[in-house]
């Protein structure tokens, strides 16, 4: 079967033209033909002689995913995009002034069934192929006309889940020959799978890692997010000391603010405790309510009191902005709706 030319990283495409006998810098002229020419008709690649094209015309397919829904306001568009087999995933693109940034789904649906998550009530049906997050940047770049300066994975899924693919993904979107995304431009964001987040350090790729935690003690974490019955708050905190041990990366700690669940005072002091004196920033999510499901959003005095708390505690913290409320972009709505 033809595999979709979007799914190799440049080295994969090189070992390709080594098997075929041909030279591998052939590779290189691929890549600069769909990433930077934005060219997808193998047919137009016109440095490269009749019968190579053909023979990669045999091999591989240039597929796209095609976008079946957009939903927008001046700050953030929201995509529903159909693949290849008829299943469904989104993409967020959010504009800021420093450039514009999308936040991309890794699975279609998510195993991880956290209770607050729209995502989690949907089960996962597959793994998305590298070649299908791959081109949630390149068809929404064709769409707006934009180039996209950062990537964060953080739509449908759960990444470390999809490890290979994603690994896969990263390096395709990092190449400066490829898409061309900094790895400081590009964030990953993992419920905790501590083993993948161990095998994630030991690539000591320069990425963003975020953690999505929520939860300051065991027992709250446990009710929130079934993740941590297998890997709880001390092995992640083990994990997580030993990423910045070996990247020097500053990870971030995600913490969406569920109205009396997770916000008391007494949360933001034993959060405090857990990571004082470790290299993480605390980002702090309103919470996105969603029509299935019955949290509520802390209020801003709240979310307020938490943040100062964390602050005097010398925690650094930020308050996420509000993106999309509005636009079904919370976490897997849009898709929610469409199946
Ligand atoms: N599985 C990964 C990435 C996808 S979820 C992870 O868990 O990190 C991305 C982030 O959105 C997670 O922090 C998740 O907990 C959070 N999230 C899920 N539903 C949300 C909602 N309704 N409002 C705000 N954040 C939400």
């Amino acid at each position: 079967m033809k595999e979709n030319i979007f799914n190799k990283t440049r080295e994969e495409l090189e070992s390709y033209f080594e098997s075929i006998g041909e030279k591998k810098f052939k590779a290189l002229q691929v890549y600069e033909w769909l990433y930077e020419k934005r060219e997808f008709n193998i047919d137009n690649f016109s440095n490269i002689k009749k019968e190579i094209r053909d023979k990669l015309k045999n091999d591989f397919n240039t597929d796209m995913i095609s976008m079946e829904k957009k939903q927008e306001d001046d700050l953030v568009k929201k995509y529903l995009f159909k693949l290849n087999d008829g299943e469904y995933i989104e993409a967020v693109v959010m504009h800021h002034d420093y450039g514009s940034s999308i936040c991309v789904s890794s699975e279609v649906g998510c195993n991880m069934a956290c209770k607050f998550c729209e995502s989690g009530r949907q089960k996962k049906v597959r793994n998305l192929e590298a070649y299908e997050i791959v081109e949630q940047i390149l068809v929404i770049e064709r769409d707006l006309q934009i180039r996209l300066s950062s990537v964060v994975i953080m739509g449908i899924g759960e990444p470390l889940d999809n490890y290979e693919n994603i690994i896969k993904f990263i390096k395709i979107i990092n190449d400066p020959k490829g898409i061309a995304i900094g790895a400081r431009h590009i964030t990953l964001s993992t419920c905790g799978l501590v083993p993948k987040i161990y095998e994630l350090a030991e690539l000591s790729l320069q990425i963003n890692l975020a953690i999505s935690l929520h939860a300051s003690n065991n027992e709250l974490r446990n009710k929130l997010m079934p993740v941590n019955k297998v890997y709880n708050l001390d092995n992640l905190l083990e994990a997580i000391k030993d990423y910045l041990q070996r990247t020097g990366r500053r990870v971030t700690i995600e913490y969406v603010m569920l109205d009396n669940v997770n916000d008391s005072k007494e949360n933001a002091l034993e959060l405090a405790k857990l990571f004082k004196g470790m290299n993480i920033y605390v980002n702090l999510i309103p919470y996105n309510e969603t029509n299935h499901l019955e949290f509520k959003r802390s209020s801003k005095n709240k979310i307020m009191t938490f943040y100062d708390t964390l602050k005097k505690s010398g925690i650094n913290c930020t308050i996420r902005r509000e993106f999309g409320s509005n636009i079904d972009a919370a976490c897997g709505q849009l898709r929610g709706k469409n199946i």
